[in-house]
């Protein structure tokens, strides 16, 4: 495994030069380009990892499968999906032009407009502190915080997310008090974490919502198979339908380079890797986890 994994990040790093870091929310460009981390946790326990899994970075629209989550939890189906879709848009995860122009209601609650639109309900129901222990637990992570640097630098170029969110009020989607709900969005983009806590998401993901060790049950299973549903058909925006059939692993992305991925009832994937495409998706980290997917068998259709 720690070879395949070894070769993996090789795979990778060849693809780095072909992108580049996300800078329209400045901090963000301050990032190191030839970054590349991948780290794999498995059910039975074992870890693995190779090259810059140490490092802290913002978890961004990763977060929108842990504001997901929680909402479900609190929130229920019901209210979730009633003001929100489960289809794939087909556009880049900031657009508005579906939201405005065909539906009142914003596609998935992985891009932009449908995670604003959770977290208007999570505004309602939970604090930030909340939100936070549970990022925590999630990832098997007790040292996530808000990256303060990238907090501000998101709600100084918010000009976009605040478009959106105003017309998520205007349409009845958002009901609450739309700076706070913003607000709230932005905190949970900046949780920083490491391509650890991504594996460790996506362990717990894999395990059904249980704590892989302790047995104890962190989310309802009903939760988890939505969130992975919505996860694979809609996790890497307009680039959803291609990564699933060339990678076949069910996998979210953060423009702070992160990539989670649920093998499930195996294993978590965590990746950081700054250098993004035009799509916004880690370009190394999608190139080591196809090598991954080809040589460990791990494509949800593998024959
Ligand atoms: N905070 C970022 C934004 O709202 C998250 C986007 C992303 O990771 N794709 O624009």
């Amino acid at each position: 495994m720690q070879e395949i994994l070894e070769q993996a990040l090789k795979e990778g790093r060849a693809q780095i030069e072909k992108g580049e870091v996300a800078s329209y929310i400045p901090e963000l460009a301050k990032a190191d380009k030839n970054h590349l981390g991948i780290c794999i946790f498995t059910k039975e326990g074992e870890r693995f990892e190779a090259g810059d899994t140490q490092t802290r970075f913002s978890i961004q629209s990763i977060s929108k499968v842990i504001s997901l989550a929680m909402a479900l939890e609190k929130c229920g189906f019901e209210r979730v999906f009633e003001k929100i879709g489960m289809e794939p848009s087909g556009d880049a995860f900031n657009s508005l032009i579906k939201l405005d122009m065909v539906s009142d209601a914003p596609y998935n609650p992985m891009i932009n407009s449908g995670a604003i639109a959770v977290t208007g309900f999570l505004t309602e129901v939970v604090s930030f502190e909340t939100m936070l222990e549970f990022a925590r637990k999630l990832c098997m992570d007790p040292q996530i915080e808000v990256n303060r640097a990238v907090f501000y630098s998101e709600m100084e170029n918010l000009s976009r997310n605040r478009a959106i969110a105003y017309l998520l009020e205007s349409k009845g989607v958002i009901k609450t008090n739309v700076e706070s709900c913003l607000e709230l969005y932005v905190q949970m983009c900046s949780l920083n974490v490491t391509a650890k806590s991504l594996a460790g998401l996506g362990l717990v993901l894999a395990n059904g919502g249980m704590h892989p060790e302790s047995g104890a049950r962190l989310l309802d299973p009903d939760v988890v198979r939505i969130v992975k549903t919505i996860i694979f058909t809609c996790g890497m925006y307009d680039g959803s339908g291609e990564f699933a059939v060339s990678v076949g692993i069910p996998t979210k992305s953060g423009v702070g380079g992160g990539l989670l991925s649920v093998v499930n009832k195996k294993m978590g994937i965590g990746i950081y890797g700054p250098s993004l495409d035009k799509k916004g998706n880690s370009i190394a980290g999608r190139a080591a986890l196809k090598y991954l997917s080809e040589h460990l068998g791990l494509h949800m259709f593998a024959s």
